[in-house]
């Protein structure tokens, strides 16, 4: 098995088909438009030939989770409770906006505040799916009953590694 399989990413393909022609064991022809991990060999074929860059590989192993001391966390944490609650507040100035310029102003803004919500979320180690604070949070929130069994399907899945 190789230690690095192709992933596609579904909101930047355009679509191209090139990945299907390149790839050498068909794992780029699936009818979930992802990539079948199992069948990939980690050629790398169907990344170079990709235009729009929607294909990355990755490790089949994820190394651990870079250790952080308890204030970096605490610190990112409370950085991250901010960020919602500004995302929150644009929310509301968005429903309440009249000018299209407005509109578009506060979108850009929502969104460029979401990517930065997510590299805090990631650096705090919770957008990694084995590390111990992803399983900690998502044994928090199991017994939402609405979400129980895909959770519970989650944590099954997800290797350890720290
Ligand atoms: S080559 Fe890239 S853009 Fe084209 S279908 Fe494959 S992943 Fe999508
Ligand atoms: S890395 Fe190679 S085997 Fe895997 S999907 Fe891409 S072209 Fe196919």
């Amino acid at each position: 098995m190789s230690k690095v399989y192709a992933h596609r990413d579904l909101k930047i393909c355009t679509k191209d088909c090139l990945c299907l022609f390149v790839c050498p064991t068909g794992a780029t022809n699936n009818e979930t438009g992802q990539i079948d991990k199992e069948k990939c060999i980690g050629c790398g074929a169907c990344a170079s030939a990709c235009p729009a860059h929607a294909i990355t590989l990755l490790p089949r192993k994820m190394p651990p989770a870079q250790q952080k001391t308890k204030a970096v966390c605490a610190s990112l944490k409370q950085v991250i409770k901010n960020k919602v609650k500004e995302m929150r507040m644009l929310d509301y100035m968005l429903k309440k906006a009249e000018s299209e310029t407005e509109k578009k102003f506060l979108k850009a803004l929502k969104q460029s505040n979401q990517v930065l919500l997510e590299d805090f979320m990631r650096e705090s180690g919770y957008m990694l799916p084995e590390s111990k604070n992803t399983r900690d949070f998502l044994e928090n929130i199991k017994e939402e009953a609405s979400i129980n069994k895909e959770v519970t399907i989650l944590l099954e899945k997800l290797e350890a590694n720290d």
